[in-house]
């Protein structure tokens, strides 16, 4: 059977990670979390000291950050990122580093620089890639493409228990805010702002579990297939 490329796009909080993670564990393929790769060069920026203003030399380093990845330790756990064979996988989640992934993927330079890398990832097929823009820029002829999401409140919700999980001491409220921000810039920005493709097919993620979400997904891939 011909490896399919499937775009996830959704905004934060929507479930994207985890539907596809178990996606690609279900068909046998290679999961990206596109997302981790903004991050990755937010870290970067940070720990340089570059001023996240500075598009020339935020693109600059994204030109030349290595970013690589290696399974998690389960189905339900992340993958884990690597900046410059440097495993950053717990260091990329703060919401701080959230924050400043969406002011440098805002920058032009950043996203060319990404967006070939994530395209050489998913040459041969056979991949499941969760983000922002993967249905509209980054595979336009993926074979199938799917807009995740949820209402606000619940993807809060979500964010502000997977904060907690992870050690970090905020309130719901703030996560709301700092959602309402990143909302904002990544379906405002210039550059391959958040939208639904106008082939995919979206799926509204509140009060379902993440399996049905996936069975839902291979029914749509089995109905693509039989080209019903
Ligand atoms: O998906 P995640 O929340 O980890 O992404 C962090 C940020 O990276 C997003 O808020 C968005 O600004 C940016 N991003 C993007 N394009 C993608 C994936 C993520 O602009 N394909």
């Amino acid at each position: 059977m011909k490896p399919y490329t499937i775009a996830i796009d959704g905004p934060a909080g929507a479930g994207k990670s985890t539907v596809a993670r178990l996606l690609a564990t279900r068909l046998g393929y290679q999961y990206v979390d596109s997302g981790a790769m903004y991050r990755a060069v937010a870290l970067k920026v940070r720990g340089s000291g570059t001023d996240p203003e500075d598009s020339d030399a935020v693109s600059a380093l994204a030109r030349t950050v290595r970013i690589t990845f290696a399974p998690g330790d389960s189905d339900y756990t992340e993958q884990r990122v690597f900046l410059d064979n440097v495993d950053v996988s717990g260091e990329i989640r703060t919401p701080e580093i959230a924050s400043l992934a969406s002011v440098v993927s805002a920058i032009p330079g950043v996203r060319t620089a990404l967006v070939t890398n994530q395209q050489s990832l998913g040459t041969q097929g056979g991949v499941v890639m969760e983000g922002r823009d993967i249905g509209t820029v980054v595979f336009p002829h993926a074979e199938l493409k799917v807009f995740l999401t949820a209402s606000a409140d619940e993807r809060a919700s979500r964010r502000h228990k997977d904060i907690l999980a992870r050690g970090g001491d905020t309130t719901v409220e703030a996560v709301r805010a700092d959602q309402d921000e990143r909302d904002a810039r990544d379906c405002g920005r210039a550059v391959s702002p958040l939208t639904v493709a106008q082939d995919a097919v979206e799926i509204i993620s509140d009060g379902k579990d993440p399996e049905v979400i996936v069975n839902e997904i291979v029914h749509l891939l089995d109905a693509e297939r039989s080209g019903t």
